[in-house]
């Protein structure tokens, strides 16, 4: 058995995580029919802190995805925190910690549909390093499956039946020995990796994705641009990536609050730039580390601390 939580927030407490049951019969079992958050907390060694990255905007994309999904839920942002902060501290981690919430349509009943239906709210952490493997020179492919569309599921919203989409590409990648891969949206374009965005660097610019290319809207994504442009004077573009600009860019890097910054340093067997990590990769994943962790104090409005 993987390692377990040792309580859950459920039913509006802090429980132990073995005596929350849910039913088989439970709708989100079945159809999906979940939303769900992804969190870091970050150990501070030199502080005996825990500080959460960018609480407030994971959790308003939470409720947003829930508002897609139809979902009637009551808590509010500062609630969902609160809750967060109370399950943490019950843990006591002293470690890095990534975080779950989870709110699931609970009904026990049979009948694909969205409405009518109750969401149930869940919370569990975990002790979390590193992501992807590789995260300094990771070699990623082209995946043959394509990026769920806006119009059939939309990957704006984080929701779990969306993930069987990230699921195929995921194990076809690790599965033919690639630690990630790239995804196309129906037309072609590169839209992201399995569960991070991408950014590609040309001639000094950062290039990404708009949020209409199929691409969930991600906190490390908005982190990178703001970074980018504040603190190494970059200039950011948001605009469609063709494949083969891939095969000729200088850098290109995968975001995410699992796989933080990755550098991906061959696609498809071809070198990324020079074949090893690009400058900008490395300045921007040492800011990063340096902003998580509460060592940068413009940023430190970005962290909530837990103790
Ligand atoms: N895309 C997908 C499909 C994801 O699952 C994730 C991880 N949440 C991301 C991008 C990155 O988003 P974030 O930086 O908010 O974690």
């Amino acid at each position: 058995m993987a390692n377990l939580p040792r309580f859950v927030f459920f039913k509006g407490k802090v429980m132990p995580y073995a005596d929350a049951k849910i039913g088989l019969l439970t709708h989100a079992l079945h159809y999906g029919t979940a939303v769900f958050g992804g969190l870091r907390g970050y150990w501070n060694e030199d502080e005996g802190q825990m500080y959460i990255f960018r609480p407030r905007d994971h959790y308003r994309r939470f409720l947003l995805s829930a508002k897609l999904m139809r979902m009637d839920v009551d808590y509010t942002i500062d609630d969902l925190i609160g809750f967060t902060k109370e399950l943490l501290r019950a843990e006591g981690y002293r470690t890095d910690v990534y975080i779950r919430p989870l709110l699931f349509l609970a009904d026990e009943v049979i009948g694909v549909r969205l409405h009518g239906l109750h969401p149930e709210l869940a919370i569990m952490s975990l002790p979390f390093g590193t992501y992807v493997a590789n995260d300094t020179n990771a070699h990623v492919t082209f995946s043959s499956w394509r990026r769920i569309d806006d119009n059939a599921i939309p990957a704006r919203g984080k929701i779990a039946g969306a993930y069987v989409n990230t699921a195929f590409i995921k194990s076809d990648a690790e599965l033919a020995g690639f630690d990630e891969a790239l995804v196309l949206t129906q037309d072609g374009h590169v839209s992201e990796g399995s569960a991070e965005n991408v950014f590609i660097v040309r001639d000094g610019v950062l290039i990404t994705p708009p949020v209409t290319d199929n691409i969930l809207e991600g906190i490390t994504r908005r982190t990178v641009i703001d970074l980018a442009r504040e603190e190494l004077g970059l200039t950011v573009v948001e605009r469609h990536i063709d494949r083969t600009e891939v095969f000729i860019c200088d850098e290109l890097f995968l975001t995410g609050t699992a796989a933080q910054i990755t550098a991906v340093t061959r696609v498809d067997h071809r070198p990324i730039g020079t074949g090893e990590m690009g400058p900008i990769t490395r300045q921007l994943r040492e800011l990063f580390q340096q902003v998580v962790r509460g060592k940068h104090p413009k940023y430190r409005h970005w962290l909530e601390p837990v103790y």
